[in-house]
């Protein structure tokens, strides 16, 4: 998972950009980076760390220019390396270009293969640099170049090419990761979550099409749709669950009514349950736990307090500190949590490992009995398409039954979402709109790296 964005014809493009890329800091912390077009020519900045870390003052005030690309990663394809860091910024046949991309291309290792016999150097051991090469290879402008390679790609991608007096964004045709459009007075802003547009003061216009292309230069936005409409799209819906922020608009609402929503309806399928009191894990489970607590009628407490200072300084630490950290995280409120039943609310369960912790460390606090809540279905199979997600055996769901599960977390029950609830708070309960890959196993998009 990864967080774009881009702005044009304004003169603080470098630092609305760095503005924005804090917004979108949830969505990759290992590096990030912006790239400037100054009348034509293009620079960078990019380095390993936090959004904080990589811009100084300085350096902003080195990156001048009127359209800007930004980048926060997360690596899923290509590892953690300064290398790896985006904007992607190359000189080719088509003049200088700049790539940001969130999602994973499918097909990279076999593309990346193909292109090495014909002579391409990579650069990187990114997936997102393979459309680099597929464009070296087309002839026309860069716009051209870019639609000719777009379809050789599988997978899931949301790009943004920045070029001398350019920027073109470009979204899969399933739409698995978000795209939106947005104004800031005569500057288009393209980026992957609305918050960032309004921390700098813009508006949404409207979210880029699965298969659209849009390309902005001083004539104003032009849309170009070169896939073949299928009238399907697999847009994630973990990013639903999840990955956005809560005050993100998706479909005209927040994310965090649909977690409320979710909340509700794991209400409604665990009705019965006695409690005395609703409990998120904080952060990602806090709007489900609201919505849990309104439709249940059992009251919200917020027991667990997370620390927000923790930063990534402890990744160098031994395994037993690292252990503590877990505790360093979430501590639970004594006197809250002291001889109570609760419903704990999570977002999902992955390899189990971090719920167990909380529930240890809610049973040391004295709590009596804990029922977990989960807002996704169980987790079996693993993602292609950009979320950092374990292999299958490493995933709880596929290694124990239920009930190993409930005894392994040390819960006196265990409730997963249904994916009918699911998909009814979502998307009124159709099941052509959103990937469900990881609860089904039922992959939207090819995977050729992985069906070789
Ligand atoms: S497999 Fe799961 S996490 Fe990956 S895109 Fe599909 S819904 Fe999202």
């Amino acid at each position: 998972m990864c967080g774009i964005f881009a702005i044009t014809s304004n003169t603080k493009s470098a630092q609305l950009a760095h503005l924005g890329l804090f917004s979108l800091q949830h969505r990759g912390q290992e590096s990030a980076g912006i790239a400037v077009d100054n009348c034509g020519l293009l620079s960078a900045h990019v380095g390993m760390g936090l959004v904080s870390q990589v811009f100084t003052d300085r350096n902003l005030s080195q990156l001048p220019g009127a359209n800007a690309v930004g980048h926060v990663r997360y690596s899923t394809a290509g590892g953690s390396a300064a290398k790896n860091a985006q904007p992607l910024l190359c000189s080719h046949v088509h003049g200088q270009i700049a790539v940001a991309h969130n999602g994973n291309i499918t097909n990279a290792d076999v593309l990346r293969r193909e292109l090495e016999k014909k002579g391409a150097i990579f650069q990187s051991s990114a997936d997102s640099e393979i459309i680099i090469h597929l464009m070296a290879r087309e002839k026309g402008p860069v716009e051209n170049a870019i639609i000719k390679s777009l379809p050789k790609l599988c997978g899931a991608y949301s790009f943004i090419f920045l070029t001398p007096g350019k920027v073109i964004g470009a979204r899969d045709p399933l739409g698995f990761r978000p795209l939106i459009l947005g104004k800031l007075g005569k500057s288009y802003i393209l980026t992957s979550e609305t918050p960032a547009l309004e921390t700098i003061g813009g508006k949404a216009v409207r979210e880029i099409e699965p298969g659209e292309v849009v390309i902005i230069d001083k004539n104003g936005v032009k849309s170009l749709h070169p896939f073949k409409k299928t009238g399907k799209t697999a847009a994630c819906i973990f990013e639903r669950i999840y990955f956005a922020r809560p005050d993100s608009i998706v479909g005209g609402k927040s994310i965090q009514s649909y977690r409320y929503d979710m909340g509700r309806c794991l209400a409604r399928e665990m009705k019965g349950i006695k409690a005395d009191m609703v409990v998120p894990v904080p952060d990602s489970g806090n709007h489900a736990a609201f919505g849990f607590a309104k439709e249940s009628g059992i009251p919200l407490k917020m027991a667990l307090m997370r620390n927000h200072y923790m930063g990534r300084s402890f990744i160098n630490f031994t395994q037993s500190i690292r252990e503590l950290t877990v505790r360093l995280k979430l501590l639970p409120i004594k006197d809250l949590v002291k001889g109570k039943t609760m419903v704990l609310v999570d977002d999902s369960l992955v390899r189990g490992t971090t719920s167990r912790k909380i529930t240890q460390s809610l049973r040391r606090a004295g709590a009596k009995k804990i029922y977990l809540a989960l807002c996704s279905p169980a987790i079996v199979s693993p993602c292609y398409y950009g979320i950092d997600t374990p292999t299958k055996k490493e995933l709880i769901a596929n290694r124990m039954t239920p009930e190993e599960i409930r005894r392994y977390l040390g819960v006196d029950g265990l409730h997963y979402l249904s994916l009918d609830s699911l998909l009814q708070t979502s998307c009124g309960g159709r099941r052509d709109v959103f990937c469900t890959a990881c609860f089904t196993g039922k992959y939207p998009a090819r995977n050729p790296d992985v069906e070789k």
